[in-house]
């Protein structure tokens, strides 16, 4: 049986004397326990414009916990091809304690670093590991359709079928294959069918978490907003190394640009079947027709990113239980070589009840684990690197620019500017550019 620990906090630990009171009480305490929690600064103000304030800032990440907390708010694809709130509806302030939820954990507004737990190693890049592997499934079936190395496959139908309950999964809409949508895994076949990176919009934060719930996958933005909406109440929550989401439209040039009969499309997958694998789409004649990972991701997918993603402080899962990413082969110069192989993932473990399950899942024989060194990873994910590095030089462009930008609180950004001066001055004059080349095209 998989236990969900029950902490007192968010990490098990008293809060640091560093941390505010404010912000701790909101990414430690549950839902219900904020509700009881009024703070008289707080703004009257609609569940509309409270959103409006993130979405247009452009500091959306299309997550959907707003739908999950607000009655009016579904999540639908914008103009531009992203997901995107919208109020159904008369507009509201609904409930006061659903926006307390909101403005703590919405991503576009808020992200908490997880706090740290004494003596556990801390990477400048990849945060707090309770343990790093390179890692693989043990079955073949899983390792193949997974998009590095089934580990994500192999743990979230584990642990459902461990709970007797159902892990949250992304996966290809059967009626709709162009699109993505959240599924449920109960079992090895559910699992496999929602199996590989699905490199398009799908909101993993829109349904309230549901009881039998054992576990979520989602991304670090997603995780990071159940984590503090839900706290200690949440199912194990994995995740993975995250470049961005791109935009639906993307998907759709590229269907139509490989599906040049015009037949009904059946299937869509981004990855899997290899490694790192192909973008593949079948047509209702049963023909597949496919172009690489790096012609789907490096020349279409890769280049339409949501901003948000541009500037994201936590790409690696840092509020999950576990996370992992693709541990690539590297050339000489320690960049990925996309060239087709057995998958293999890097996992970091990011609290004691991810270790106890990465753990248990290799005695249990169901996962390869070999220790890591987290520098190694750092120099095969030059995009992880490289963001966290510049980020402080991004955040300013945006603000010279007159954007608002998320809260990142506890990643202790200033000291990569000091020690990366020059990249951060590229990375604020490239923010700038491209943000006045986003205004002129909307003027
Ligand atoms: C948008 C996106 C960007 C990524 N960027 C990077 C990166 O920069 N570096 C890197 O190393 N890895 C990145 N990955 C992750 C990587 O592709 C693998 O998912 C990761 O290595 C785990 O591999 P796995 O074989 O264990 O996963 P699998 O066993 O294939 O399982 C993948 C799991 O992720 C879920 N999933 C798929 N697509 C989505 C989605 N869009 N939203 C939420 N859940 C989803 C599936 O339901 C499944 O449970 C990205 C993935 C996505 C979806
Ligand atoms: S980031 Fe998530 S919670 Fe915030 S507005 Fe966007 S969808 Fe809603
Ligand atoms: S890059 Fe960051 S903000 Fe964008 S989808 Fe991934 S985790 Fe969310």
């Amino acid at each position: 049986m998989v236990r969900v620990a029950r902490r007192a906090t968010c990490d098990g630990v008293p809060r640091p004397a560093s941390r505010p009171r404010f912000i701790h009480r909101y990414c430690a305490a549950s839902a219900g326990a904020l509700a009881s929690k009024r703070s008289p600064r707080m703004k009257t103000i609609s569940d509309s414009a409270l959103i409006a304030s993130v979405v247009d800032n452009q500091n959306c990440s299309g997550c959907g916990l707003c739908a999950s907390l607000f009655d009016s708010v579904r999540m639908e694809l914008d103009e531009d091809g992203y997901l995107r709130p919208t109020i159904q509806g008369a507009d509201a302030r609904t409930s006061p304690d659903a926006q307390r939820v909101f403005r703590a954990a919405c991503p576009g507004r808020v992200v908490t670093k997880p706090d740290h737990v004494a003596g556990v190693p801390e990477h400048r890049i990849f945060g707090q590991a309770f343990g790093a592997w390179e890692s693989w499934a043990l079955d073949n079936e899983a390792r193949e359709a997974g998009s590095s190395a089934g580990v994500l496959t192999t743990l979230s139908s584990w642990i459902a079928q461990q709970n007797g309950g159902a892990s949250r999964g992304a996966a290809m809409d059967s009626g709709n294959p162009r699109r993505t949508v959240p599924v449920q895994i109960v079992d090895k076949d559910t699992a496999l069918a929602a199996a590989g990176s699905r490199y398009a919009p799908v909101a993993m934060a829109e349904k309230a978490l549901h009881p039998d719930e054992a576990a979520v996958v989602g991304k670090p933005c997603e995780i990071s907003a159940l984590r503090s909406a839900h706290g200690p109440e949440s199912p194990v929550l994995l995740s993975f190394f995250c470049a961005g989401t791109p935009s639906q439209r993307s998907t759709d040039a590229l269907v139509s640009d490989l599906n040049t009969s015009g037949t009904d499309v059946t299937a869509v997958h981004y990855r899997g079947d290899g490694w790192p694998g192909k973008f593949r789409v079948r047509d209702r004649s049963g023909q597949t027709h496919s172009i690489s990972y790096e012609q789907s991701w490096g020349d279409v997918l890769g280049r339409s990113l949501q901003t948000r993603c541009k500037i994201c402080v936590d790409g690696t899962g840092e509020s999950a239980d576990i996370s992992v990413g693709d541990y690539w082969h590297a050339d000489a110069r320690g960049y990925p070589i996309f060239s087709n192989s057995k998958g293999r993932s890097v996992a970091i473990a990011r609290t004691k009840r991810g270790r106890d399950l990465m753990l248990r899942a290799a005695a249990e024989g169901i996962l390869h684990l070999e220790p890591i060194d987290l520098d190694m990873v750092a120099k095969i994910q030059p995009l992880q690197t490289g963001r966290r590095t510049g980020l402080v030089g991004r955040l300013l462009g945006r603000i010279v620019q007159g954007y608002r930008v998320p809260h990142y609180v506890g990643y202790g950004l200033w000291r990569f500017p000091l020690r990366h001066p020059l990249w951060n001055v590229r990375s604020f004059l490239g923010t700038v550019r491209r943000a006045r080349i986003f205004r002129s095209g909307k003027s």
